[in-house]
């Protein structure tokens, strides 16, 4: 297999399965709980939360555990607007942000919130300035994701909060892809808000983080109930799971330098292949190194996905979280019908190898010969 879709969620490696298991075997006590076994439970996930808050720079009590990306996000909005109801009911984003961010804001738009959705470029990009022309000043809310999952493109996170420095308006980041891809701290970032999902670093499905910054000091909670996280998120914690998004944090920390650089030198060496195959075009200028779209215009995504599919090569038709949908992030980009719909996502991990771009490039080359194209 050659499995090149690392953006949609990543292998667990042997040593983040094994603490996982010793986990849920030998320490499965319940964190809440007043004896040893709870009591170390409680202890070893402090020390996880930790191990994920030092990757970000910040204290682990601004980190939260949550389920998945897509809770983080829809918390981090609802989170964001309560603390600034007085403000206005206004909120500024982007067309191509992560259907988790999207369709919570598109809830919201039903319930007397007024939505700005900034358009990327041509190449994928949006810019710190279109922000700035869409600020009201009842902006409650910016959420700008800080690398786009479709083409890789990476956001001006930085420079958003700095034109944000001394209002009330709050920033939301949705980094699940940019994490442990695009290095940043929290401190360096300056958003209020940030989105983690351990999937898509090594980790276990099913484990997120939100980090919630000091303009939050009194967060809205997501769930009532125990108390668990600070009273925040309610739920007996997902102690295995958190042991391996942390197992997973500590290892890709461990090579981060070195495979970046792979991701990277992989990323140019299947734009080089693939640009030999005729009418192939790249899709977006994406910078994060793990992420490559590519479009072969009149020849359909889903065709190219089902069929380098059976020959054991995954890639994904724009976005895993749209199959069967026109992408909305290429719509945006304002690509022409036959480019969108021809275009495949190739995302890479550690463990990607010359040999999965070589079987993918000759895939790609016999599809573009023997199948005819849908020009319609
Ligand atoms: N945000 C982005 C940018 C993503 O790529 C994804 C997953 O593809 C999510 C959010 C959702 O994360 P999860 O699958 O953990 O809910």
């Amino acid at each position: 297999m050659h499995y090149l879709d690392y953006a949609a969620t990543t292998p667990v490696p042997q040593p983040v399965a094994e603490v996982m298991a010793a986990e849920l075997t030998e320490g499965f006590g319940n964190p809440s709980a007043q004896y040893p076994l709870g009591r170390e439970a409680k202890k070893r996930m402090e020390a996880h939360r930790a191990v994920i808050a030092g990757a970000l720079g910040c204290e682990g009590k601004a980190l939260h555990f949550v389920s998945c990306g897509t809770e983080g996000d829809n918390w981090a909005i609802r989170a964001a607007l309560w603390q600034n109801r007085r403000v206005g009911k206004h909120i500024v984003t982007t067309a191509v942000e992560h259907s988790a961010v999207l369709e919570t804001l598109k809830a919201l738009s039903q319930q007397g919130y007024e939505v700005t959705f900034l358009k990327p470029d041509g190449s994928g990009h949006i810019t710190a300035a279109q922000v700035a022309a869409a600020l009201r000043d009842d902006t409650a809310l910016v959420s700008v994701m800080l690398v786009n999952n479709e083409t890789g493109c990476r956001f001006p996170v930085e420079e958003i909060a700095d034109l944000l420095r001394g209002r009330q308006t709050l920033l939301h980041t949705d980094a699940v892809q940019g994490f442990l891809k695009v290095p940043f701290s929290v401190r360096a970032l300056g958003a209020d808000l940030v989105t983690l999902s351990g999937h898509k670093v090594g980790g276990p499905k099913g484990i997120g983080a939100l980090y919630i910054g000091p303009r939050l000091p009194h967060p809205r909670p997501l769930l009532f109930g125990g108390g668990q996280e600070a009273g925040l998120r309610s739920g007996t914690e997902a102690t295995a799971q958190i042991a391996g998004f942390a197992k997973a944090v500590e290892l890709r920390l461990s090579t981060l330098e070195k495979d970046l650089r792979h991701m990277a030198e992989l990323k140019a060496y299947a734009i080089e292949r693939l640009s030999a195959i005729p009418g192939l075009v790249r899709v977006g200028e994406g910078e994060a190194p793990h992420i490559l779209s590519v479009s072969l215009p009149g020849y359909p995504s889903q065709n190219i996905v089902n069929d380098l599919g059976a020959q054991g090569i995954c890639i994904s038709a724009g976005s895993a979280c749209h199959q069967g949908r026109a992408s909305h992030v290429l719509t945006a980009m304002g690509l022409d019908k036959h480019t969108a719909a021809g275009t495949i996502r190739i995302s890479f991990g550690p463990e990607s190898t010359q040999g999965d771009v070589d079987a993918l490039a000759d895939a790609l080359s016999r599809h573009q010969r023997e199948r005819f194209p849908m020009l319609g």
